[in-house]
């Protein structure tokens, strides 16, 4: 018996159902489900007759929160292809690195990412290039966006048989080497985060004795996308589960709080869900009082660290609404955990118990169970984890042992399953959401001539999280400017990468015995 579980197409055919609906809304423009649908069956054909792509290729991304991400994305996933959702901000080396990794046959780029891209194209085997909001002529063998969508006729999408397993997704996460790693999802995989997501909206609402509401009957409801498509919190759970639901998904270039708090009054969006920053910048907005926000039910965030203090704050604003914090990874295809309704007021500092498909364990570092209540690294399993990284198996093999992803994650679990997240065994630091592994700054840094010695550190920053900051000590004989050597790294990292604050000294770094250097005491430098 073979599994038929569903994959990515099933979603796409079953949204015509939805015909006249908004799917879309970005800006003026509005996109409804139908309009989509044909969009997607006129992409899948070109993907396929035009660039010959089949089952397993790779099929690119690099784009802002456009409605064209969710065609794209749609018509590769529905004709067996391999979506690539790239990072918008990385810079035009980053972008080719993660194009030729993952062997894309074919990129579809905005125009700010063409610009970024147009000079290392020679060097990609890619069989297509798509281009969307470009101004001025397109390079050599480039198409325009707009050619390949408009549909004169409505058709089906091409043939293809498709299995629960079928690789479906690369996510790069930042990589501890240095260079970005791309998770390989499965349709399974990203399914399973659907269930998740309706699951723990279905049990937040039986837990705390609200009525879900009747599918049939309900009106359409709007969730606003306050973070990028190309992580797996804007893709699959934000845009896959709005969409599975026929509700609207309203898009935004980039976050903005008091444009978001426009869109949540002007769309009647009844749920968000972004970073705990994201939250913290619509509370604290000096313009909160004019927007008339009371059409939101669910206020979450997750993907970095939310204090208590920001629970009492979203309860005490939004009475009416429940908050909730969830916990996961790339490579666990979005949620692992998810603390939400009167259980999180239960447990603020907790992100949850696991979800119901997940196994989880926590271990010592030689990855052995520890007793109840014991710290240690958590480790999962489930249908949601990732097969493993992208032609790497020596950082699938670090990562994954029989199907247990280790997390890197340091918890605590209590009697009653829920986690707590306490620490971070990677030598990573999140800001705003984007988490950037310090090894990757830090070979930026040690890149300039006049750098000997350098470590990346979090500053501590109220609303974003963290901040980067870094350490240098100077080669001697040499000189070397902070400006100079951010500009330095500039040139090589996206934006969000380059270090808010150097600190160049002459004298070495401190290092512990087995020659690591002890971040915690470089950390101390940063706070006033
Ligand atoms: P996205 O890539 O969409 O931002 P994400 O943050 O869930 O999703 P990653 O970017 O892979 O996924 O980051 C995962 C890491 O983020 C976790 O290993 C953990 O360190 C941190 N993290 C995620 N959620 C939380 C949370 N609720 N509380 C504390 N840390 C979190």
């Amino acid at each position: 018996w073979k599994n038929a579980a569903p994959h990515l197409r099933h979603f796409l055919d079953a949204s015509r159902a939805h015909g006249d609906a908004d799917y879309i809304v970005y800006e003026d423009e509005r996109l409804t489900y139908a309009a989509h649908f044909r969009a997607c069956a006129k992409f899948a054909h070109a993907l396929a007759s035009r660039f010959g792509v089949r089952k397993g290729d790779r099929v690119a991304l690099a784009m802002r929160n456009y409605p064209e991400w969710s065609v794209a994305f749609w018509s590769a996933a529905a004709i067996g292809a391999v979506v690539v959702p790239l990072n918008a901000w990385m810079s035009g080396p980053e972008l080719e690195y993660c194009l030729a990794d993952s062997g894309s046959a074919v990129l579809v780029a905005d125009g700010e990412r063409l610009a970024r891209i147009a000079p290392h194209l020679g060097g990609l085997a890619l069989r297509g290039l798509v281009v969307t909001r470009a101004e001025g002529p397109l390079p050599d063998g480039a198409l325009p966006w707009v050619d390949l969508v408009a549909a004169d006729q409505d058709l089906e999408l091409p043939p293809v048989r498709l299995a629960p397993d079928d690789d479906a997704t690369i996510f790069y996460t930042s990589g501890t080497t240095g260079k970005p790693k791309g998770a390989l999802g499965t349709h399974r995989n990203i399914c399973t985060n659907q269930w998740t997501v309706a699951y723990n909206r279905a049990k937040t609402a039986l837990v705390a004795g609200v009525p879900l509401p009747d599918p049939a009957t309900a009106p359409k409801r709007a969730f606003l996308l306050p973070v990028p498509l190309f992580h797996v919190t804007g893709c699959h759970s934000g845009m896959l589960p709005t969409f599975a639901a026929g509700n609207k998904l309203v898009l935004m270039y980039r976050w903005d709080p008091a444009r978001g708090m426009q869109l949540i009054e002007r769309e009647k969006v009844s749920g968000f869900t972004g970073v705990p920053a994201i939250a913290w910048q619509i509370l604290e907005h000096p313009d909160f009082d004019r927007y008339d926000l009371s059409s939101l039910e669910n206020v979450s965030y997750g993907g970095a660290p939310a204090s208590p203090e920001l629970l009492r704050r979203v309860r005490s604003t939004f009475p009416a609404a429940f908050a909730g914090n969830g916990y996961g990874l790339t490579e666990t295809s979005s949620v692992v955990a998810q603390n939400q309704g009167p259980e999180y007021v239960e447990r603020p500092d907790s992100v949850g118990p696991a979800i119901p498909v997940c196994d989880i364990r926590v271990v010592d570092p030689d990855g052995r169970d520890l007793p109840p209540g014991g710290i240690g690294e958590l480790w999962v399993k489930g249908p949601n984890v990732v097969k493993g990284y992208w032609n790497k198996p020596e950082e699938t093999a670090k990562s994954f042992t029989e199907g247990w992803l280790h997390t890197g994650d340091v918890v605590r679990c209590d009697d009653d399953g829920y986690i707590y997240i306490l620490d971070r065994a990677k030598d990573m630091l999140i800001r705003g959401g984007e988490n950037i592994y310090c090894t990757e700054v830090e070979d930026a840094l040690y890149s300039h001539p006049a750098v000997m010695d350098a470590a990346v550190v979090g500053i501590p920053h109220r609303v974003l999280g963290e901040e980067v900051g870094a350490v240098v000590q100077v080669k001697p004989g040499f000189e070397l400017d902070e400006d100079g050597l951010k500009q330095h790294v500039a040139g090589r990292l996206a934006a969000f990468k380059v270090p808010v604050r150097i600190d160049i000294r002459r004298e070495p770094l401190p290092r512990n015995a087995n020659g690591k250097i002890v971040k915690r005491d470089l950390r101390n430098l940063f706070v006033s």
